[in-house]
Parts: structure tokens; C-alpha cells; sequence
């Protein structure tokens, strides 16, 4: 199996201007979009995302329950798609997931989801994608002109 995340530039741009709010604290918010999974290709349309002035430490960002509610209720609303991921900064330290990424973020988010993590010290977008099994698969991330 491969996995896709495309990301239309505008949104890409976006994520990125979101990071570069505070560089050197952690941020986060809510990818909106498709999900493909009807091929050996998974395919995430990235078409928007959704984002509060929150910001965490140096090396750590919370997802409040109170925030998740309000970026679940935007779902199929007002423009946006399906709610399909989460993404957050890494401030000034690399882009992976860490422990606590994987074993609490994209847990508590669920099978079929992507979780994006951007560092805006070294220009680095990675992403994974958790599957019905439970396992996670790192995704090839596009933009889309
Ligand atoms: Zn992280």
C-alpha cells in the first residue's frame, strides 16, 4: 500500500503561515478534506484547514477536548469537508512523530486519519496515516498546483 496527502498550495501555505506564528512554540489544528481508500493507493485531499490562536510549549501541543468539538463541528459545514487529520508544529525541533504523537494524538483521533507534522527551524513536512489495523504508515506528501 502507498499513501498520498495532497495538499492544494494555497493550504499548504497556510499550515506553514500558521507555524511561523511562533517558531519557536508548538501549534496545531484540523486538515479537512477527502479520504481515498478504495484503491492500493490512499489518497488525502487536503482542502482546508482549521485552526484556533492556541499555542503550546516549546515541545508540546495539546489537542483539548473543547477544541477537537469545535473543529468536529465545522465538519460538512459552513464549506469545509470531512474532518481527516490533525496537524502541528514542531517548533524548532525536526518533524516526526514522536511518542506521545503516536501514542496519544493519533490514537485519540482514530483509525483513517492522517496526522501532519511541519517544522517550521528545518522547512520539513512528514505525515502518517493510522489504518483500521492500528498501524501507522508514513505518506508521501504532495502539492497540488
Ligand atoms: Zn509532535
Amino acid at each position: 500500500m502507498k499513501y498520498l496527502v495532497r495538499f492544494s498550495e494555497r493550504v499548504k501555505r497556510m499550515l506553514i503561515d500558521h507555524t511561523f506564528k511562533d517558531p519557536f512554540r508548538e501549534c496545531g489544528g484540523f486538515l479537512y478534506g477527502n479520504l481515498d481508500i478504495s484503491s492500493d493507493v490512499t489518497i488525502c485531499d487536503v482542502n482546508d484547514i482549521y485552526y484556533e490562536d492556541k499555542l503550546g510549549t516549546d515541545h508540546d501541543f495539546k489537542f483539548y477536548y473543547a477544541y477537537i468539538i469545535r473543529a468536529l463541528a465545522k465538519e460538512n459545514r459552513d464549506g469545509f469537508e470531512n474532518l481527516i487529520g490533525t496537524y502541528h508544529s514542531h517548533g524548532q525541533h525536526p518533524a516526526f512523530l514522536s511518542s506521545v504523537d503516536h501514542d496519544e494524538l493519533q490514537k485519540a483521533f482514530g483509525s483513517d486519519k492522517i496526522t501532519v507534522v511541519y517544522s517550521p527551524k528545518y522547512s520539513q513536512m512528514i505525515g502518517e496515516f493510522l489504518d483500521k489495523d492500528g498501524i501507522s504508515h508514513r505518506v508521501k506528501i504532495l502539492t497540488k498546483q
